[in-house]
């Protein structure tokens, strides 16, 4: 049966154009409808070492180097009191315990061929890869918005756009969807899941001129992302580089804080980042350059990633919090790990759920670690910087931090960890048991 394309990707973003770059570059005919015209910002700006492989493998490295993004070697925590803790002990221990950092060249990882990846301006960054996959021979429909697709006829799939006024339909042996948050394919499926415990809200925006090295634990690491924890449970800041002069700030907390402060997100903003005195002096000395946006409802799930004659990719798969800045290393590696299933399946020319098998498998793994791994640090993060400090644990963490977690159903350290967390739970005299956050997530992340 003939069809327009092999394979039609909804989504010009990370994960979409990586899919194309795999894709396209293995003979391929791929289309990737996108609904922007690129340009256009982006949220999620600091990466990890996981995308290196990615980005090594689809020959697109060579013009992210050439872009000049700031080199990220590596990430840092600091933190103020928790509130209601008054005893001196703990006061103390706090103090000791709640800065860590890591340096990414500390541990070697498969695929990875340096010390360091980037912060990158996401108008740019995805404008890079979108061209590289479009420059790989993939044919890129931007302003073109897909609006459903029919699986009725069991030989293909046809994906209908909005083209100017016009609706039209393109067919393909299959669909990828990576249209983000925007989930397209989970949402005409039903197959979306709201995370049970995480209904985090972020306000964020660009600040010009910003003195990082007042906020930064030592002057050498200036350029590392932070996550500065505010004195309020479930509550932090990212603080990352976007060029030399302009640093991207953002506060994350649970949403119901929002809603009950009831002030608007310009007083909003400023009364959370008042909290932490250090960062607010040094950001009262700066300029800001774009308004304050806000990203809600963020977390959830898919109780399927992949089907007949389709697969989920990135945000469109699955969000978890970005705490450890993990988003567009998922989109990147689900599109490495579901592109090897894809070209199986057109291979054997059987696009049913089973050729999907692989990549089901393998993104489940990745996301349920980065999962466990948010959930223990959101209920005790003392812990974790208590780990980085470890000698026994700092590689484990690290690796986790890298984005090194697809292979692995369970690594070692987040068992430990969270049986040291259960452990804390259960006895009321622990020292870390006041350090005990608000969001108690199911320890078996949830299944879907
Ligand atoms: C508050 C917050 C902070 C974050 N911080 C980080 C961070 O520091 N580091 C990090 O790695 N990640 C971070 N993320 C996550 C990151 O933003 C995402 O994980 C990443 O962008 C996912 O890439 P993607 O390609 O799956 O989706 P996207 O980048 O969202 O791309 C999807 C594309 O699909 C297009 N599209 C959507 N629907 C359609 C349609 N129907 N038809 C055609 N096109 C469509 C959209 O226009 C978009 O361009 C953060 C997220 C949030 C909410």
């Amino acid at each position: 049966m003939s069809v327009d394309y092999d394979v039609v990707i909804v989504g010009g973003g990370p994960a979409g154009s990586s899919a194309a770059a795999y894709l396209a570059k293995a003979g391929l005919s791929v289309a990737v409808f996108e609904s922007e015209n690129f340009p256009r910002p982006h949220v999620g700006e600091s990466l990890v070492p996981a995308t290196t492989r990615v980005l090594l493998e689809t020959g697109a490295m060579d013009k992210i180097e050439a872009a000049g993004f700031p080199r990220k070697y590596g990430a840092a925590w600091t933190s103020s009191l928790p509130v209601n803790v008054s005893s001196p002990q703990v006061t103390k221990f706090t103090h000791e315990l709640g800065v860590a950092d890591v340096l990414f060249s500390e541990r070697d990882q498969p695929g990875v061929d340096r010390d360091y990846t980037f912060h990158v301006d996401r108008s740019k960054f995805d404008l890079i890869l979108l061209k590289h996959a479009e420059s790989l021979g993939a044919k890129v429909f931007q302003g073109v918005r897909a609006l459903r697709a029919d699986f009725d006829d069991p030989d293909k799939v046809t994906l209908t756009c909005r083209l100017g006024s016009r609706e039209v339909d393109f067919t393909a042996k299959m669909i990828v969807d990576g249209s983000g948050r925007q989930t397209m394919l989970g949402r005409q499926l039903g197959l979306k899941q709201a995370d049970p415990v995480f209904n985090q809200y972020a306000v964020h925006a660009w600040f010009e001129g910003l003195d990082r090295a007042a906020v930064a634990n030592s002057p050498e690491k200036v350029d590392y992302i932070y996550v500065h924890f505010l004195p309020i449970s479930d509550t932090w800041v990212w603080q990352i580089p976007i060029s030399e002069t302009v640093t991207s700030i953002g506060v994350v907390t649970q949403k119901h804080r929002f809603a009950e402060a009831n002030m608007d997100r310009e007083k909003f903003f400023w009364s959370f980042v008042e909290s932490r005195p250090d960062l607010y002096e040094a950001l009262q000395k700066t300029e800001q350059v774009t308004p304050l946006k806000v990203e809600g409802d963020y977390s959830y799930a898919m109780s399927q990633i992949c089907g007949d004659r389709y697969v989920l990719l990135g945000d469109a798969a699955r969000f978890v919090d970005p705490i450890f800045s993990s988003g567009v290393s998922v989109a990147l590696n689900s599109a490495r790990l579901a592109c090897k299933d894809i070209l199986k399946a057109v291979e054997a020319d059987d696009f049913s759920k089973g050729m999907f098998a692989d990549y089901e498998r393998q993104l489940r793994n990745g996301t349920r670690n980065w999962y466990e791994f948010i959930a223990v640090y959101y209920r005790l993060n003392i812990l974790f910087t208590t780990y980085v400090a470890d000698p026994r644990y700092r590689l484990d963490v690290l690796r986790l931090l890298q984005g090194d977690l697809y292979d692995e159903e369970e690594p070692e350290v987040l068992r430990i960890m969270r049986e040291t967390v259960t452990a804390v739970e259960n006895d009321p005299t622990h020292l870390w048991h006041p350090y005990l956050g608000n969001l108690r997530s199911p320890f078996v992340a949830p299944s879907f």
